[in-house]
């Protein structure tokens, strides 16, 4: 059992408020920190409506009672200081940017007490760009979720060759506490083990149907049929949103333009973004 008790999560974007809101909903005290009390105000809605997607999808004891009281264990700060004074452990979820998650680390390290772990969910970043401004190498690490976190809920631990492997393991812990499925990673890996499948596998998918090899949906069947898996590559794409792949590849290698080209034309300026929009590669 891990020796965590008090939680803080910076950042109440899409990732931080799921995260902020299964850690309570595990029972723990949350303090869910953002730049202003007006983003706070938007939280608090988010995570309303978490709650009720929590009984939507019947996730274990949500309905009854479980969510509201997820809800009670969560607190509101837009004061750093404040936020962090008693925490075991600070789970950032800010944006994908290094000089910002650098700034915030420096600004959290005077602030926070000695005792505090860091954690960054950081997608595509390495944990040591960050490290040398944590003022705390050795408690500082990567605890990556994937977006809907009650339902596709692994998490993924990644150090730096500074980490404290007992705080390594004490984030395993963690991680099984708020109900992930804790997946150790040895050596630092940007896209840990899910991105470093996913991205490949969604690149190859695109280039089939943009080279006109294949159309999308027979892509997907092939995918389905011959391995046994329930979704296609464009399946999984309508689920992540057309826009992030789209971002990702229109600054990549000229094939990657290519493709970035071919999901404009035909889906993103038609307004087909994914399942959000209600066309995709599908009809929802
Ligand atoms: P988001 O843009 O939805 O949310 C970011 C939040 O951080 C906003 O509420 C913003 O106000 C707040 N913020 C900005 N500057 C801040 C600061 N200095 N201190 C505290 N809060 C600040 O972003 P997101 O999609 O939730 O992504 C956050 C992190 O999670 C990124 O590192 C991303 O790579 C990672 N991540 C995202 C996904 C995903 O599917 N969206 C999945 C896994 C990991």
């Amino acid at each position: 059992m891990s020796s965590i008790h008090k939680v803080t999560v910076l950042g109440t974007g899409v990732l931080g408020s799921q995260i902020a809101f299964q850690t309570a909903f595990s029972g723990f005290d949350v303090v869910a920190y953002d730049i202003s009390d007006e983003i706070l105000e938007k939280a608090k809605s988010r995570f309303s409506s978490l709650a009720e997607t929590y009984k939507q999808d019947g996730v274990a004891g949500a309905a009854e009672g479980k969510a509201e009281k997820a809800l009670e264990n969560l607190t509101y700060s837009s004061d750093l200081a404040d936020a962090v004074k008693d925490a075991d452990l600070v789970i950032e979820a800010i944006p994908e940017v290094l000089k910002l998650k650098q700034e915030t680390y420096e600004k959290l390290a005077e602030v926070a007490p000695e005792k505090t772990i860091f954690a960054t969910n950081s997608s595509t970043l390495l944990p040591s760009d960050m490290k040398d401004f944590t003022g705390r190498p050795q408690k500082f690490l990567a605890l990556h979720f994937a977006n809907q976190v009650w339902k596709f809920n692994t998490g993924e631990v990644m150090g730096t060759d500074e980490t404290d492997p007992a705080v390594f393991d004490e984030i395993v812990d963690f991680a099984a506490e708020i109900g992930m499925v804790p997946i150790p990673i040895h050596k630092e890996k940007a896209g840990y083990v899910l991105n470093s499948l996913l991205v490949p596998f969604l690149n190859a998918a695109a280039e089939l149907a943009a080279g006109g090899y294949a159309e999308p949906h027979d892509v997907d069947k092939v995918w389905r049929i011959a391995t046994g898996a329930p979704m296609g590559p464009f399946q999984i794409y309508d689920v992540i949103g057309l826009t992030t792949p789209y971002n990702i590849m229109s600054h990549g290698s000229p094939e990657a333009q290519k493709i970035a080209a071919w999901l404009k034309e035909n889906y993103i300026d038609k307004g087909k973004l994914g399942i959000s929009t209600g066309h995709g590669f599908y009809d929802y």
